[in-house]
């Protein structure tokens, strides 16, 4: 059933130092006989500086809100001289090992399990963030992978995968020789590679050149019904979106039959990584392209529209952003509301799926304010409560939508305002992390410092039914056995069927 595998679908985005530039050229290799474990070789052709001694794996990575501690899986540590002798170092925390003659290194090597076989007691990674190895396939999540040197992290990194020969490679980054090529190490985890027998569609949606690779395990779908399926959702994007911010984008999916639970998906900058089940969401191609359409709207934000935390992205442990409610909440009422103006989804389509959030808002923890979701992510409870800041989270915002709207009359709404922000912000021009909701407030009018408090900071209840009426439809919430509900009023009066018409126009 659909809504149930969108219930249980999980949407998944530093140190300046002025060292010499040392490109950080690693080698991933898959070998006869290992079917759980990539071997890794990061080999310098420069000498490491002598400050250099903290070697780094990955505790979280960029819009997964959840530990990893990418360390559990390392094995067979090595560090190497010249002369493939071996250095010293100590481990000082599951993904920190310490190097005692950086100067000396000229190799470092290890094997790493992948994330999907491998059993872990606590914090078990979402797969679509993770690894995974298999005689036909590989998914490469590069954090899942790749550790680094703390002072290295804005240096430019190289790839080189060893893989037979006949598998076709599927990623954003860029082949130059042996090596795909990444401008820092967070540009590095920002590209992650699935590569095997897959298939491959492309389209340029306005100036865009999108890519679709696909392992389907039994063929049971191909890249190209996923461009067919997909292709009204690209353009309803650049039509909301005016233009898309972006050259190319790589659409990753991965099917098979039972893959790890939860399945979903992860948003990068250029590109996005599917899980999904052959039986169960291969079977609901509509229903993906929701996720798709989630996905493809990070290009927004968290990707071009974020604080400074997201842009000096800290591995070393996770320090979350009061903004995930901007980053999730914001990107899932996006992704419905595109395809809602640009009539690829039916009003009352739209509000089914509204009613779902409600639901499943009710089901979950009420205490917790979207302000909480974000700053108590990375905690058990968190976990718990996180599926929330798609449901309350895109609730918020819908309504944060039409406040603007009714006090704009009509002229701008969230849309409107995030057009503004984009042409303000982006990759390298992060917002204030503290002064973010002051501007907002600034930009757009007082009302909205109370929405703010008492919707995002507090967790007072959604006005649904007063803001709904704006528009002329009744919300009704659940009750006498009956989930909650929208009605569209057929007699709504003339100010509420014009707020309506300029809320679901075509674009
Ligand atoms: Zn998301």
């Amino acid at each position: 059933m659909k809504s149930l595998w969108l219930l249980t679908t999980l949407l998944l985005c530093c140190i300046h130092v002025s060292f010499a530039q040392q490109s950080m050229n690693y080698q991933i290799a898959v070998r006869d006989g290992f079917d759980n474990d990539f071997f890794v070789t990061l080999s310098l052709d420069s000498k490491l500086d002598k400050e250099a001694t903290l070697f780094q794996f990955a505790s979280t990575a960029p819009g997964t809100y959840q530990t990893m501690n990418i360390g559990r899986y390392v094995h067979d540590f090595e560090v190497l001289d010249k002369k493939g002798r071996p250095l010293e170092f100590d481990r000082l925390s599951v993904n920190q090992f310490e190097i005692k003659k950086p100067k000396k290194v000229q190799t470092i090597q290890y094997r790493i399990s992948e994330t999907w076989d491998t059993k872990v007691k606590e914090n078990p990674i979402y797969p679509m963030a993770g690894s995974s190895l298999e005689m036909d396939h590989a998914m490469i999540s590069p954090h899942a992978l790749i550790g680094y040197f703390l002072d290295y992290q804005t240096q430019p990194y190289g790839i080189e995968l060893v893989v037979p020969e006949d598998w076709t490679i599927g990623t954003a980054l860029k082949k130059e020789g042996r090596f795909y090529k990444a401008d820092t190490y967070d540009h590095l985890v920002d590209s992650p590679i699935l590569a095997g027998e897959l298939t491959l569609a492309d389209t340029l949606i306005d100036d865009t050149h999108v890519e679709i690779y696909t392992y389907s395990k039994n063929e049971v779908v191909d890249s190209r019904s996923l461009l067919n399926a997909m292709h009204g959702m690209l353009a309803a994007s650049k039509a909301f979106l005016k233009y898309l911010p972006a050259e190319s984008y790589t659409f990753l999916f991965h099917f098979e039959p039972q893959p790890p639970m939860p399945t979903g998906a992860w948003e990068h900058s250029l590109s996005s990584q599917y899980v999904f089940s052959e039986g169960g969401e291969a079977q609901d191609l509509e229903g993906i392209v929701h996720v798709a359409a989630h996905e493809f709207f990070h290009i927004v934000t968290p990707l071009n529209l974020h604080s400074e935390k997201v842009e000096h992205f800290n591995f070393i442990e996770p320090d979350p952003s009061q903004h995930l409610w901007f980053y999730e909440g914001v990107t899932e009422w996006g992704s419905l509301t595109l395809l809602l103006r640009d009539g690829k989804m039916s009003l009352e389509t739209y509000l089914n799926n509204m009613s779902q959030k409600v639901q499943i808002d009710g089901f979950l923890d009420k205490s917790w304010s979207l302000k909480d979701l974000a700053t108590r992510s990375y905690t058990a409870k968190g976990q718990q409560q996180f599926v929330n800041i798609y449901c309350r989270g895109a609730l918020a915002a819908g309504l944060l939508d039409i406040r603007l709207l009714k006090l704009s009359n009509g002229e701008r709404g969230l849309r409107e305002v995030i057009l503004e922000l984009l042409a303000k912000y982006g990759k390298g021009k992060p917002f204030s992390e503290e002064q973010f909701f002051n501007e907002l407030v600034e930009m757009t009018y007082p009302e909205i410092r109370t929405f703010i408090d008492d919707h995002i900071l507090d967790n007072k209840p959604l006005p649904l039914k007063e803001y709904f009426a704006w528009l002329g439809i009744d919300y009704r919430a659940a009750g006498d056995g009956q989930p909650p509900r929208f009605f569209v009023k057929v007699k709504a009066n003339e100010e509420q069927l014009k707020l309506r018409k300029i809320w679901m126009r075509n674009l």
